[in-house]
């Protein structure tokens, strides 16, 4: 039996198959076939027809069908490595909400994807479909009752997936909650399914409150032509773009491809916002790096791009704890009011605070 099939007719999690079989078969049969059946029951195989038409003829060590191609390693799992990676559930007060930080809150009104990331985070819960009507007016009358939420962030699994008025519906209700004054959407859809951007999602998209889209791009040979139209449809209607990148051990963990990416980003009107360490997701060690090379890569960069393509580096501490920046420390304190500034060459240079005295 392909393993397709295996994964159409998997009902230990209830995971969604594949949408495009055929290719994904084709493509899967450059790896160990029985191992990769394995890695799909914890997460399911998803290639949108667009992006396995690109995938063809690449092979394994290809960056994009090492992100989306089962692979045997996803069956080592290591000591340290977690379920749920980043302590989403420790912060669900409610089904489909994750409020972590004080002002804004994570809504995931679906658990499916386009296309699932074989290092993906989330595995624990994509794959899941959509939130019931009942759970999501449950998880509006908690943004409601909650008078500190300033922003919600629509993500998942992947918002876009959703049908332009299923998304429309989520939107015009938020946009009737007083205390929310702005909305990010995070995304891979622009790159990786970007037939999805036509003119009813745009309309969809269009509300009074800022809506700013998060794209989630791991590799600058993602960003083709039809993404960049994609790309261009959605910021000319009036929707600011930011990425956010994981680090990922053969995809992009070269200054080479780092480079290429941002650059590539800016060039299409997107702010590389986040660089995301590779969290300690079950089955993902194939894919980390650590933390002292994601450091020496941000330091590289530093000294060769432009600031408008810097993201910031950042690590999620494990358990639930939030994201902090992870990158090189440029300024140290030397003493009070005294400090050592590294520039780009690594020359060292004495700082002083100089202020009016009380
Ligand atoms: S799009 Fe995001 S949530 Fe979906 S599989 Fe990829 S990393 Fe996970």
């Amino acid at each position: 039996m392909s393993i397709v099939r295996n994964i159409v007719h998997s009902r230990r999690r209830k995971r969604i198959a594949n949408t495009n079989g055929l290719l994904t078969a084709d493509l899967i049969k450059k790896a160990d076939e029985p191992a990769c059946t394995e890695a799909a029951l914890a997460l399911p195989i998803g290639i949108p027809a667009y992006l396995a038409s690109r995938l063809q003829g690449r092979n394994t060590n290809d960056p994009l069908i090492r992100q989306f191609v089962p692979n045997p390693s996803e069956n080592t799992l290591m000591e340290n490595e977690f379920p749920d990676p980043i302590g989403d559930r420790k912060h669900s007060p409610v089904s489909g909400i994750i409020h972590r930080y004080p002002d804004r809150v994570l809504l995931m009104p679906v658990l499916a994807c386009p296309v699932y990331c074989r290092f993906c985070f989330r595995r624990h819960s994509v794959g899941d479909g959509l939130l019931t009507d009942e759970k999501l007016n449950t998880a509006f009358s908690y943004i409601e009752e909650n008078p500190d939420i300033w922003e919600v962030i629509l993500t998942g699994g992947d918002p876009l997936i959703l049908s332009p008025s299923r998304l429309s519906k989520i939107l015009i209700r938020l946009n009737k909650i007083p205390h929310v004054r702005t909305i990010r959407i995070h995304s891979r859809v622009p790159a990786l399914d970007p037939i999805r951007i036509d003119n009813e999602m745009i309309n969809a998209l269009k509300t009074k409150k800022p809506i700013w889209l998060v794209l989630h791009s791991n590799h600058a040979d993602e960003l083709d032509s039809k993404a960049s139209v994609a790309i261009a449809k959605l910021i000319d209607n009036g929707i600011p773009m930011l990425s956010q990148t994981v680090l990922l051990k053969g995809v992009n963990d070269t200054p080479k491809d780092l480079e290429n990416l941002f650059r590539t980003l800016i060039e299409n009107r997107v702010k590389p916002y986040y660089l995301h360490h590779g969290d300690l997701a079950k089955g993902t060690s194939h894919f980390r790096t650590t933390l002292s090379s994601g450091r020496k890569l941000m330091k590289w960069l530093r000294r060769r791009l432009s600031g408008i393509a810097q993201p910031v580096y950042v690590l999620d501490i494990p358990g639930g704890h939030g994201k902090v920046p992870a990158g090189h420390c440029w300024i140290e304190s030397k003493s009070e009011g005294e400090w050592i500034a590294e520039d780009i060459s690594g020359k060292k240079h004495k700082y002083f605070d100089e202020i009016e005295p009380n």
